[in-house]
């Protein structure tokens, strides 16, 4: 029989970026918030620390601050006609594990989305008709960028991102993105300084007419306090980035931004090796009156609160509605339900690699957003009419490593072990440059979640399973993508040029993104979306789930900027409408 504890305003499950922001914003607002993370306590001097934090057997390769599978794992599988298998191992994304979540080995590029992304459909229909996404489940978000601009600028200050506006109170401002939704002020801190494949990457595009500009950054150009008081250092370009907690306070995360302040706060508790099971609902099935959780002695809890919030990451959000019987699961047969539907990736693949005899890089001179972007084909920026696609990616360069075991750059045809690759990574190493980016992932009928029927977890609890295969109009959006990068490539000249093939057949191996979004996406019809326009369970009115579950459908950019605007869109409604009365907020 699980421990009864003291009643407590709001129970968090997770403490990453979202559970964070969610802390901090409700126990300001006077409520008693306790977090309940599954894995252990993470800061920068204690774990991060400099002196061995370049490990990159440990971190990189070994993975060791990520979620582990024994802990949680997922099966995956194309399609419904097969049979899932459980990941062995994380490959294609890795979850975060621990306080600060993923977001402690982020890389760091903080993007907003466009205004006509959180109006997907709506804005299709109109530019091009039904036709042209019949084969899609797009779905708009249910609020409008000007809504939550504000809520973007709140994580960007949070959070010091570099990088340089676009458009300022509608007004293009030179050097920054042309393209983007209207700001109201620029970014907190000037660009990152650019490497050299960068400015070659920028001169190039320039010369074909497109609009280059520093990818915004939260590895920060200089030092900076914000709002809350907490000081962030300048990134020393230290290449250690992705998949690793920075050493020097330079990258945005929950550590460097919220948890200095959260953790004197009287109102919030946090506990830690403690992993949410369930949450409990009362009778009539329309309020959550508890969560169980385990312990780290091993007791299993049961929590009492007034609201639920669920910022577990996007996939476990998701797991975890599916455990509690919150809102009806999708079915991918009929179309209908709700609870795993839209699931939805990153495309990636193609672009264009580069060897040159003439040029050298210095490419241990990085950061994990360290890179000059354009967006001339993303989203809608560019005429679809003539195309067998809707969505676009962002295309770019930059340095985000150069480290000794994973950046090993061979021309085509090199053995893959011997003196002949000894010879070959050692006369590349330094001369190469890449173009690409990421693509949109839009949502069809059969990519979906829901719970394993055979496999399960160590507490005996059916894992999550992902059916998932990238969509013919994805694949055929960034073979088109691949072409313009190749043009770009093609003008600078480069002794070997190679162009990646973008394929199906998504498998879990080799990383992709760890950018999973949907399952339970916000909408203005409870008939398509799990959770409303401020993340609301439609269906159990104390629980929110928040995080990139909640995406109709994923745009190109990375979603951290838009997940934690998300977060203090939700904070912003708890606050000022559900505290006020409590129920459903729509
Ligand atoms: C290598 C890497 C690079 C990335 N780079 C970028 C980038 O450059 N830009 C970008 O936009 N995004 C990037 N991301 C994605 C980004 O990290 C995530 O979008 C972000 O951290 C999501 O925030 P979240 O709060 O939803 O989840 P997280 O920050 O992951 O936090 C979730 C927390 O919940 C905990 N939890 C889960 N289940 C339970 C449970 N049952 N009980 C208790 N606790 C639980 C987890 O342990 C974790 O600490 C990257 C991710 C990775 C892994
Ligand atoms: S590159 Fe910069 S932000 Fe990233 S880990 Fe190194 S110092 Fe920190």
């Amino acid at each position: 029989m699980a421990k009864t504890l003291p009643k407590r305003d709001v129970v968090i499950m997770g403490l990453g970026w979202t559970g964070s922001i969610l802390a901090q914003e409700l126990t300001q607002a006077g409520l008693r918030v306790v977090a309940i993370e599954r894995g252990p306590w993470r800061d920068t001097a204690t774990d991060f620390n400099i002196a061995y934090m370049q490990d990159e057997l440990r971190y990189a390769i070994r993975k060791d601050l990520f979620l582990k599978p024994s802990v949680e794992a997922m099966t995956m599988r194309n399609d419904v006609s097969q049979t899932a298998l459980p990941m062995r191992d994380y490959g294609s994304f890795l979850p975060g594990n621990g306080v600060g979540g993923a977001g402690v080995h982020w890389n760091g590029y903080t993007w907003r989305y466009y205004p006509s992304d959180f109006e997907c459909k709506s804005h299709h229909i109109k530019r091009y008709g039904a036709k042209k996404i019949a084969d899609l489940q797009l779905q708009d978000w249910g609020v409008t960028f000007d809504e939550i601009e504000h809520c973007y600028d709140r994580f960007e200050y949070l959070c010091g991102t570099s990088g340089k506006a676009g458009v300022i109170k509608g007004q293009v401002q030179p050097g920054g993105n042309p393209f983007e939704g209207s700001r109201s002020r620029d970014y907190p801190t000037p660009p990152l300084t650019m490497p050299y494949s960068s400015t070659l990457f920028a001169e190039a595009a320039r010369n074909l007419g497109l609009h280059p500009f520093p990818a915004p950054s939260s590895n920060l150009s200089q030092a900076y306090i914000n709002p809350l008081g907490v000081r962030i250092g300048q990134c020393t370009y230290c290449g250690f980035c992705e998949r690793f907690g920075c050493g020097n306070y330079s990258k945005a995360s929950a550590q460097t931004t919220i948890l200095p302040v959260l953790m004197r706060n009287p109102n919030f508790e946090l506990r830690t090796d403690s992993e949410v099971l369930k949450i409990n609902l009362h009778p009539d099935g329309k309020t959550a009156k508890s969560v169980t959780y385990i312990d780290d002695a091993g007791t299993e809890c049961e929590q009492p609160a007034d609201i639920v919030l669920l910022c577990g990451y996007g996939l476990m959000n998701v797991r975890m509605m599916f455990l509690s019987g919150i809102g009806q699961p999708y079915d991918p047969k009929t179309g209908k339900g709700v609870v795993g539907r839209n699931y939805c990736y990153q495309t990636g693949g193609g672009g264009a690699q580069m060897i040159f005899d003439d040029k050298k890089f210095n490419p241990f001179v990085g950061a994990g957003a360290l890179s000059t972007s354009a967006h001339d084909f993303n989203a809608d920026a560019f005429d679809h009419s003539n195309l067998d696609f809707v969505g676009g990616a962002t295309i770019g360069s930059g340095e985000s490593n150069g480290r000794p075991i994973t950046n090993r750059p061979t021309p085509p045809g090199t053995p893959r072990w011997g003196s002949k690759w000894k010879d070959a990574t050692a006369k590349t190493y330094g001369r190469v440059m890449g173009i690409g980016g990421s693509g949109s992932s839009y949502p069809i009928r059969g990519n979906y979640l829901d719970l394993d029927p055979t496999y399960t977890d160590r507490h005996g609890r059916p894992l999550l399973r992902i059916t998932f295969d990238f969509p013919d109009n994805d694949i055929r959006m960034q073979q088109w993508v691949s072409k313009q990068c190749e043009k770009i490539a093609r003008t600078l000249n480069p002794k070997i040029l190679t162009v990646g093939a973008v394929r199906k057949d998504w498998n879990s191996v080799p990383y992709g993104t760890t950018h999973n979004t949907g399952g339970a996406v916000m909408g203005a019809d409870p008939a398509t979306s799990a959770v409303n326009k401020y993340l609301q369970s439609w269906d159990v009115s104390n629980v929110f789930s928040v995080g990139a579950s909640a995406f109709p459908q994923n745009a190109a950019q990375n979603p951290t900027g838009t997940v934690g605007m998300l977060a203090y869109w939700t904070a912003e409604a708890i606050r000022d409408r559900y505290m006020k009365a409590p129920g459903r907020l729509m």
